[in-house]
């Protein structure tokens, strides 16, 4: 768990099922018996900000570190920080062979940030060695079309997609942010907003 470097704790016993009915409970419990991650397969949460995507990106990875595999979590941006200076060291090569050491890598809220080239290179660089190897879970608010936008480099979206669609998941989901949606709730019964 320490590993993995989950920035906060959700479990899937928390998880609202019928705040977020674009997924089914079943969909997610079938995900439990971590065949996709024995068959190198990835999973993609698509969708708006506050629906419930990192939650159950990192509910999912704590449910599979129970299991045995090694899981390790990355916001996108840090991952593209993570990356940027292991090439300034000279050690890109190797920090990638050290993350395909881990049955699944989490890129948390992948399309938030614009990603300078050389960052999306360094990022093709891993998605090429963990393709058909390991496993990752994704999340992003921008659907794959939209992805050539913060790459700044439609080419290399193409390519790095391609890799991560061909054995893969995909969740589309939608609805209100749960965050507005609470504070709605509150504001209703009289709480402060
Ligand atoms: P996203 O990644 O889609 O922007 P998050 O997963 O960060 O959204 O969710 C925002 C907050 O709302 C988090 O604190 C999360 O635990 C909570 N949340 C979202 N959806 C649900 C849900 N269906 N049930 C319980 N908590 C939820
Ligand atoms: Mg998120």
């Amino acid at each position: 768990m320490k590993k993995a470097r989950f920035p906060d704790i959700k479990t899937l016993e928390e998880f609202d099922f019928s705040c977020q009915t674009t997924i089914k409970k079943k969909q997610v419990i079938s995900l439990l018996d971590f065949n996709w991650i024995d068959n190198r397969e990835n999973l993609v949460f698509f969708g708006p900000s506050g629906i419930g995507k990192s939650h159950l990106a990192k509910a999912i990875g704590i449910k599979a570190i129970d299991k045995g595999y090694k899981v390790i979590f990355f916001n996108s941006q840090d991952l593209m920080e993570y990356l940027d200076l292991a090439l300034a060291k000279n050690t890109l090569k190797q920090k990638i062979k050290s993350l395909c050491k881990y049955d699944l890598i989490i890129c948390d809220e992948m399309s938030y940030i614009p990603w300078q080239k050389s960052s999306v290179f360094n990022f093709f660089q891993l998605i090429n060695s963990v393709y058909e190897h390991r496993s990752m879970i994704i999340t992003a608010n921008k659907s794959f079309s939209e992805w050539g936008e913060f790459f700044a480099d439609e080419t290399a979206a193409t390519a790095i997609i391609d890799r991560i669609i061909h054995h893969c998941h995909i969740f589309p989901m939608s609805g209100e942010s749960y965050r507005l949606k609470i504070q709605m709730n509150k504001k209703d019964s009289g709480g402060n907003l």
